[in-house]
């Protein structure tokens, strides 16, 4: 059995399975503030136990985190999650002495939708996923885009307002202050949530010009998304000549999770 691993902003989802269809198990709750990778491998062992399952039972983990990693599974950083320069691959291999991936979450989703979903076949893609922040990937001939060091993923800290609210990353007025589940679930949600994206997305199309545009992520299921408005917004925000991308959305609930037992199984 594979164990996949989505390290969200505020959830954490195990599944296990074969990684190709449905999953046979599935564990979901929130985040503990606070926690640490041996809080997580400690939740890990207890949520095999529920399933009735050992570590004997695993094959590899993959780890799909909301987080820039680097070559070796390692986490550079990831302000959600209040880790810095954390070795997870290192440490859950250590912990369960299996094969062990660890890569950012919008390159696992990426890479299911490059294998198996909505981009498969399609030579060019931007994958955005909108959930408590925005990060997006790049699909260019079926493989994604990772770019100089892990860090092609951040279109939710593009600025969008020069003088807007500040951003957990340093800056102002980044995308992920407008548009993302958290800005928009928060009290003081800002207007203007569904214009900031396409600018970004708009953007994004001036420099690569994508086939399509696939869309994933919780807070799409808030009211402020509407995508046939978005994909009207389109034009406003980007060069007249190239061509409009389609604007999907994800077919599948758990992208992350599924391209995480996609990275572990084509692990070089
Ligand atoms: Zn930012």
């Amino acid at each position: 059995m594979i164990l996949a691993i989505d390290l969200g902003g505020t959830h954490v989802r195990m599944a296990g399975g074969d990684g190709a269809g449905d999953w046979d198990h599935m564990h979901r709750a929130r985040r503990p503030e606070g926690m640490t990778a041996a809080h997580l491998i400690a939740t890990m062992r207890d949520v095999l136990a529920g399933w009735g399952a050992g570590e004997a039972d695993i094959s590899g983990i993959g780890v799909s985190a909301a987080a820039v990693v680097d070559a070796d599974g390692g986490i550079v950083r990831a302000e959600n999650i209040g880790w810095r320069d954390v070795p997870l691959a290192r440490l859950l291999r250590e912990a369960f002495g299996v094969p062990v991936v660890v890569e950012t979450d919008v390159f696992c989703g990426a890479l299911f939708e490059a294998r198996h979903g909505q981009a498969r076949g399609v030579g060019s893609a931007l994958y955005a996923a909108v959930g408590t922040g925005v990060g997006h990937a790049l699909i260019l001939d079926g493989r994604v885009w990772r770019g100089a060091s892990g860090g092609a993923n951040a279109i939710g800290h593009m600025v969008i307002r020069r003088d807007g609210i500040g951003c957990y990353c340093g800056n102002a007025g980044c995308l992920c202050t407008i548009a993302s589940g958290r800005a928009q679930s928060s009290e003081a949600a800002p207007g203007g949530a569904l214009e900031a994206l396409a600018q970004a997305i708009g953007g994004a199309m001036t420099l690569i010009e994508p086939e399509r545009v696939i869309l994933a992520g919780g807070a799409l299921a808030q009211p402020w998304f509407d995508r046939e408005r978005l994909a009207a917004l389109l034009p406003r925000f980007s060069y007249p000549g190239v061509k409009l991308p389609h604007l999907v959305t994800s077919d599948v609930a758990d992208p992350n999770l599924r391209g995480a037992a996609l990275k572990l199984k084509e692990r070089p």
